[in-house]
This record gives structure tokens, sequence and C-alpha cells, in this order.
């Protein structure tokens, strides 16, 4: 019942997860999540830096809402919880995502299909909530690793990739072209480019030694080409600053 638009897709929920915490924890306020949980969440945490606060569940391992109430960078639970099993019933889901409307709030359901109720529908109501499920546990396909996440279409555009290659690679041809770079329109994620005056070793060996690196073949044929790689618009500008200064002189 959902849009193409409305999931995302991944190498098992723990991809899901990683790619959810990159794109949205990535802030300086710590993410909460449960003392008691899936071991994953810390695990993913301390890769990205991300800060995190274990909230405290209670002698019975349910989860205090009230605990969720304070300034964040982000939730994630899982509901069903692990190892515990407690769930959370929706309203109480509900309430936690309403008191944390200007950060994301991630409801992993990895156990969902044995017996709670769903947050899915809950992503149609509220923006900022990604519900993560996974073919691993009631439909036994942990080898074939798909996970997936669903969410409001913009938080779901947010985690693709695709998408912004191509937008930063479009802007970054434009700009190249300005600085006097001549290449083929690039369908890949890559541009091979040749600049009309400044010999492309040149350019090479001074981007290296500005610590930014891109291919170069030193090939018949190629050998006045760099291949470059798009990456992200903050990168391609430090880049693009690099040429400019460097074709000009
Ligand atoms: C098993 C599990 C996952 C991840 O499983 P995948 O095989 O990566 O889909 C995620 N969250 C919880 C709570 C799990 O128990």
């Amino acid at each position: 019942g959902f849009n193409k638009e409305e999931v995302f897709v991944g190498v098992g929920s723990d991809d899901v997860l990683a790619v959810a915490f990159m794109t949205f924890f990535n802030g300086k306020k710590p993410i909460f999540f449960p003392d008691i949980t899936y071991s994953f969440y810390p695990v993913w945490a301390e890769l990205f830096g991300i800060p995190y606060e274990k909230k405290v569940v209670n002698a019975a391992f349910e989860i205090q809402k009230e605990d969720y109430y304070a300034e964040n960078g982000g939730v994630v639970f899982p509901n069903p919880n692990a190892p515990t099993g407690a769930f959370l019933s929706l309203d109480v889901v509900e309430d936690i995502i309403k008191h944390n409307q200007n950060v994301v709030v991630i409801v992993d359901e990895a156990y969902i299909d044995f017996g709670g109720d769903t947050a899915k529908e809950l992503t149609r109501k509220y923006d900022n909530v990604l519900v993560v499920q996974t073919y691993s546990k009631s439909r036994s396909l942990a080898g074939l690793r798909i996970g997936y996440a669903i969410g409001n279409k913009e938080l779901i555009k947010a985690m693709k990739t695709r998408k912004k290659i191509i937008e930063t690679r479009e802007w970054f041809q434009i700009e190249m072209r300005k600085i006097g770079f001549n290449f083929a329109d690039s369908k890949a994620n890559f541009i091979f480019a040749t600049h009309e005056r400044v010999p492309a070793k040149e350019i090479f060996e001074a981007a290296k030694k500005a610590k930014i690196y891109v291919r170069y073949f030193g090939q018949p044929r190629i050998d006045n080409y760099l291949r470059i790689t798009i990456g992200t618009r903050k990168e391609m500008e430090t880049l693009l600053d690099f040429l400019k200064e460097f074709t000009a002189q």
C-alpha cells in the first residue's frame, strides 16, 4: 500500500539502519535509544561518530516514553524491543513521535510480524518517522539480506544518493566548463575532463599535494585527461575552488 517513493530497500535492515543513521543522525546532539536494546545501535553510532545517550528501561524492561521528551538528535528503538520482546503500544509510539517532531524517529520493526501492531500507518501522518522492517526474521530469509524502510517521501529521498549525485554532477559540469574544462556530457558518477590550457598531469600533481585525489591515467591518447568522481557538493566545491585558482595562473 505504499508508493515506491516511500520505500527504501537496503542490504538487510542493518544496512538500512546504517544509511538512516548517516542521513539523519549527523548533528551534535545525542541520539536516544534504550539501555537494553539491539546491540547494533551503539555499534553504528560509534562507527559514524554519533553521540548517544541510553535511556534506562524500567524493571519490567519497558521503555519510559517521558525519557524521550528531552532535546535530542534523533530516536531509535525496536518494537518489539530486542532482546526483551516487550512491545510498546501504538499510542506510546505515537506519543514519542509527537514529542520529537524536529528529529527523525526510527521504529525498528524486525519482529513486528510475530504479533505487534506496525507503526507503518503513522508514516502517513508524521513526516519524521521511519519504520524499518526485514526479511530476516518472520520470513526466515536472513541470507537474502533484504531490509527496508517506510517513510514520508522526503525522508526516503534523503536516503537515496543516486539523485543527489546526478544533481551534483549536472551543477559541477556547468561550473567546470566556465573555467575552461572540456569533456563529453557524463551519464556516470564521474566526468572525464581536459583543460584548454593547463596539462592534466600538472593539475593531478598539484591536486594531490592539496590532498584532493582525482584519477590520472598517463596513457597514450588520454594523458591529458582527468577522471573526476562526483562526491558530495562540499567536496566538489573544494575541488572547484582549487581548480579555479590553479588554472587561473
Ligand atoms: C535482526 C535484527 C535487525 C537486522 O536484521 P537484518 O538481517 O540486517 O535485516 C535489525 N534490528 C533488530 C532489532 C533485529 O533483531
